[in-house]
């Protein structure tokens, strides 16, 4: 990357930050509840911690379809969302605007959003990842607060390559659901598979949209902590409805969570057509 683009990108990131902070705004933290169970926690404990996935008896719990988080889950974050919203959630501080005002910010932010594009890298593992969910049959979803041109070039240009088929239903900024951490797009993701939303685990890298958009859902709940940074901000972060039922450190860690506690499985519909078809 040449030094000039980089200039420009972080001149993009300070701009979109002042101009939160001088608006000012923000929202108030979600508390209490305890910390987040680990990978290491057993399956009840992970059932206690928010999740709830549908166990079979004596087995271990059924797991039909994941969905995911784009910037920072399945992509590596390249815009700084932490800076973004330091003064409050930027996409509510800006609705709260003038239109005129609004217009302008949306620009500015499909324009961070733009140039980020050039600079997008799959999360490492997300391959493997991908390959043994198809492999059992349970589907992929992606709900964003970016927008329909970001997903479809990270469909284009990053799974097409590896063989690997879209995010389904993929549900971005454009669409008619209330943003995370509402748990609306969650809810019609899971509908949109047949699958009870106690059967789906929500992944995201954000404790107070991924994860409380799948607590209050009832999925079970997955936070990427690549870099250690929210397991190492102590219980107040990770509680609550931002408990999340896992934390794992990266995609391959992801991938052992899933196929050694849990038992992956098509959406039952699915599991019928391929019985009647034998
Ligand atoms: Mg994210």
């Amino acid at each position: 990357m040449s030094g000039a683009p980089l200039l420009a990108r972080a001149g993009l990131l300070r701009g979109a930050a002042a101009l939160i902070a001088g608006r000012g705004g923000g929202r108030a933290r979600r508390g209490g509840g305890g910390m987040a169970a680990a990978f290491s926690s057993s399956p009840a404990a992970a059932a206690a911690a928010g999740g709830g996935a549908g166990a079979e008896s004596g087995g271990k719990p059924i797991i039909r379809g994941v969905c995911f988080d784009m910037d920072g889950t399945l992509t590596v974050p390249v815009i700084d969302f932490a800076l973004m919203r330091r003064k409050g959630d930027i996409l509510d501080v800006i609705n709260s605007w003038p239109e005129e005002e609004r217009a302008r910010a949306y620009a500015a932010i499909a324009e961070i959003e733009a140039a980020a594009l050039a600079d997008m890298k799959l999360m490492p593992g997300l391959h493997e990842l991908c390959e043994a969910l198809d492999a059992a049959g349970v589907p992929r979803g992606l709900i964003t607060r970016n927008v329909k041109s970001s997903v479809e070039y990270f469909h284009s240009n990053h799974l097409t390559s590896l063989n690997l088929s879209p995010f389904e239903p993929a549900i971005s900024r454009e669409c008619a659901f209330p943003y995370k951490p509402s748990p609306a797009a969650l809810l019609h993701v899971a509908e949109s598979w047949g699958v009870a939303p106690s059967e789906v685990v929500m992944v995201g890298d954000s404790p107070k949209d991924d994860i409380v958009c799948g607590n209050r859902a009832g999925a079970l709940t997955v936070l990427l902590d690549v870099d250690g940074r929210h397991s190492a901000g102590g219980a107040g972060e990770l509680s609550g409805e931002a408990a999340p039922t896992h934390v794992v450190a990266s995609m391959g860690e992801l991938r052992r969570l899933l196929l050694e506690r849990y038992r992956l499985l098509p959406p039952l519909r699915d599991q019928r057509a391929a019985a009647g078809a034998e």
